[in-house]
This record gives C-alpha cells, structure tokens and sequence, in this order.
C-alpha cells in the first residue's frame, strides 16, 4: 500500500488535481486509503512528515464521517482526556455523583478542577438549575422604509402561528418558540427561538428558519438578505447572549464549608470575595469584557473536546458571571452561563469516543427527552469546580506554584 499510495499522490500531484477530487480520480478505494494518499501528497508538496496524523487516521472510519463531520481528512490528532471527579450534583435534571472528562493539554487544569470537585463534595455537593432552553438563529431582512420595517414586525407577530407551522414542517424535534424583531434603520432581524430536543440544534434552527424566511419573503415584500443576520449569535461573544440566552441557559452553586475552605482550598471566605470583586468583577468591567469570570473557557474547552461539542462554540458558551458571598464564614459561590450550547445527539456526539466519554457524566441514566439539559448542568458544575479552585488559588497565592508543579513537569 505504501508504494500505492506514492504512485497515487505523484500522479495527483503531476495532474495538479485538488485535494477534494481525490476520490474521483482513484475510483473504488475507500476513505481512509484516499486519506492516506491525500496526507502523503500534502508530505510531499511541503516536504513535512504527517506519520502520526496518518496513524491516528488508521484507527478512524472515514467512511462513516466523510460528509457529516469532515472534508478532505487526511488523518487525526491525539488529544490527551482527563477526568474531575466524583462531582456531587442536585439538578434540576442531573443527579448524584459524575465525572467530567477534560481533553486537554493544560498542565493542572484537571488537578485544579478535580479540587474544586472534592471542595464541593464535601460541602454538600452543587445544585444546577436550568433557566432557560432555547437556540436562536436571526435572519437579517431589508426593506425600503422604517415603516415597512415596522410593517414587517407587525406582519410576523400576527402570523406567528402559521411561521410555527412552516418552522415544525422542517423538522420532528424543534419548536419554534418565539420570533422576535430588531430594527435598525431599513434593516429587521428577526430572532427566532426554537427548543431542539436531545440536540444542540444549530443545523436543525438553521433549516427551519430558512423555511420561515421564505415565508416571510413570499408574504411581504422584505428580502432576506443573509439567513445568519449575527443577531443569533453564534460563534461570536455578544451580550444579546447573555441578555436573552442561547441554547442553555444554566446556574449552579454550592455552600462551601469554612473547614474545607481552610483544610482543603487553604482560604477563609472573605478571601474568595475579594478577589471575585477586584478580579472577575471590576477587572473584567475595566477590560471591557462580556463577562465576570476567571476562566470558564477552560472547562467549557476541554469538555466540549471530550465531548463532541461544537469547539466553535466554547466563544458564547464560555461567557457568565461568577457571584459570591460570604456567608457566616462559609462561601455562597455560583456560576452562571446564559449560553451554553450542548446537545447529545447530532454533530460530534455521533464519535464513538465521545459517545463513551460522555457516558461518564452520567447522561444515559437520565431518561431520553432530558440528557442535553443533563449535559448542561454537569459542564456547569465542572465550571463551579474549575472556577472556585482557581479563584482559591488567586486567594492563597498558590496560582503560579501549582502550574510550576504540574505544567512544567520534565
Ligand atoms: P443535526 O445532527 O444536524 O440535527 C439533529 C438531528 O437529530 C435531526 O435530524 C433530528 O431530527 C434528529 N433527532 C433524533 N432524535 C432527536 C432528539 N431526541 N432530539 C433532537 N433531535 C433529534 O444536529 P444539530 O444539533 O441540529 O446541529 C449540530 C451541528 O450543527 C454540529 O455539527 C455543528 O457543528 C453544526 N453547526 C451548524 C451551523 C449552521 O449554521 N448550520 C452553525 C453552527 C454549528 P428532526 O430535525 O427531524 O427532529
């Protein structure tokens, strides 16, 4: 296969052939044998060795993801996975004790969130609460006057029913939930908001609403101009996000024990305030940013690896508020993120190592019809986890120490 393989890529290298057209041109090989031929004329072209990429490739079925979840594959990558855990969680869905699994390549990332887990552990465990559920795409449409604009406005909230219709004939498990208009000059965005099932629901709002935007064009005269208006918003950081929420709207928090804030976070409360004061909220607000917090990107990150998750979507899903309290010498710590985008099935959750991984929180004991929401409330218990340790850390001093300790490790 190796001297095959070379014949292949000299032969689509001499004819100049587009990666993407390999297939045509060698008919009969399957997937991963393309790859490999596709890995090696890229080897050849930059003169660069992509032995692991083509290995790590070896052990996927492009034929099973070519066409879903890749194009052009020219072999994989290895991400280490860790886990934090046992986290004690009373949800609003999840229940008991679960892991979370961190792919990731940060030196004490997972140490430090796996603290926070037995910290919270011990204090009683972490209560998570969905607030709201809803994906959002917003189609920007132009019209002629801010009249018509208004006109357009009116139009859409008299016929939310029959845009529903439209909306449900796409697909068994969205529902369209609102449909919401802004207007800027000549300009309307209408955000429409649907619930997705067990999904995270991207592809499943984005067909829907293209169905809707027809209606709306067939109906009025407004023309739609881009069926993703940025005012969903997906894969950018946007306060409509935390305003009117996107995907899960989730809480957790915890009563930390004084005993384990001094034996094992080596902090008192007061400590833990301050710094959430001075850092998360003035530091933050000084910066300009979206958000008060330490670094929920981290575990939003490496659980959305882990996981199958969106990876692009860790820009919104990462966006919350940290708030605290001292409480008679025991710690009120909550985290709140407005748009966390998770589903359990579709995109990357179709991956058998992902599928096992997120066995691990849990989610297949939760009954069919509610493991997305579970999702949700574990990744936001692993942010808790991951959040108060490392604002203990800043307390104690102990921030740079740990990552010499476990980041540098020779
Ligand atoms: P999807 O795999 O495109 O859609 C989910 C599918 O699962 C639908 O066909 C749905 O059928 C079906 N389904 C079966 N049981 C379900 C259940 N219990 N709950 C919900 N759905 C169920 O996944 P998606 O979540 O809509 O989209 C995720 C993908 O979108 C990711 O790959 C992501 O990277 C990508 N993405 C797309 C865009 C975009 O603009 N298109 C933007 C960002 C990300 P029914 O529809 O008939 O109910």
């Amino acid at each position: 296969m190796v001297d095959e393989t070379d014949s292949y890529a000299k032969k689509a290298i001499q004819s100049d052939l587009p990666l993407h057209k390999l297939v045509k041109l060698i008919d009969g090989l399957d997937e991963n044998s393309v790859s490999k031929i596709r890995a090696r004329i890229l080897e050849m072209r930059m003169n660069v060795d992509l032995s692991s990429v083509k290995e790590l490739g070896s052990k996927m079925n492009f034929a099973k993801i070519v066409g879903k979840n890749i194009e052009n594959p020219v072999g994989g990558v290895s991400l280490p996975v860790g886990v934090a855990g046992p986290i004690l969680i009373h949800g609003s869905v999840a229940d008991g004790s679960v892991y979370l699994p961190l792919a990731t390549t940060e030196g004490a990332l997972v140490a430090s969130t796996n603290r926070g887990a037995s910290a919270t552990t011990a204090s009683g465990g972490i209560t998570t609460s969905i607030i709201k559920d809803e994906m959002t795409r917003a189609p920007v449409f132009k019209v002629s006057s801010v009249g018509k604009a208004l006109a357009l406005r009116r139009w859409v909230a008299e016929n939310l029913s029959l845009i529903k219709e439209a909306a449900a004939a796409t697909t068994k498990h969205g529902q369209l939930q609102s449909a919401d208009c802004y207007i800027v000059g000549t300009n309307v965005f209408v955000r429409l908001s649907f619930t997705t099932g067990e999904a995270m629901g991207m592809n499943m709002v984005t067909i829907a609403s293209e169905r809707v935007a027809q209606l709306i064009e067939e109906n009025t005269d407004a023309k739609l101009v881009a069926l993703s208006g940025n005012m969903c918003s997906d894969k950018k950081a946007a306060y409509i996000n935390s305003i009117l929420g996107r995907g899960k709207s989730v809480s957790a928090e915890a009563l930390i024990d004084s005993k384990v804030l001094k034996e094992v976070l080596k902090v008192s409360s007061s400590d833990v305030v301050e710094v959430n004061i001075r850092k998360n909220m003035l530091g933050s607000s000084f910066a300009g940013s979206l958000s008060q917090n330490a670094h929920y990107a981290n575990i939003i990150a490496a659980s959305f690896i882990a996981m199958g998750q969106d990876a692009a979507q860790v820009v919104e899903s990462s966006q919350g508020y940290t708030f605290v309290e001292d409480r008679n010498g025991k710690l009120y710590f909550s985290v709140t993120l407005p748009s966390l985008e998770v589903g359990v099935v579709g995109g990357g959750t179709s991956l058998a190592p992902q599928r096992e991984l997120m066995g691990l929180t849990g989610v297949y004991r939760c009954q069919e019809g509610k493991r997305a929401k579970w999702l949700a409330e574990v990744i936001a218990a692993g942010v808790l986890c991951g959040e108060l340790s490392l604002l203990c850390a800043l307390a104690s001093n102990q921030l740079a120490s740990s990552h010499k300790k476990l980041g540098r490790a020779q």
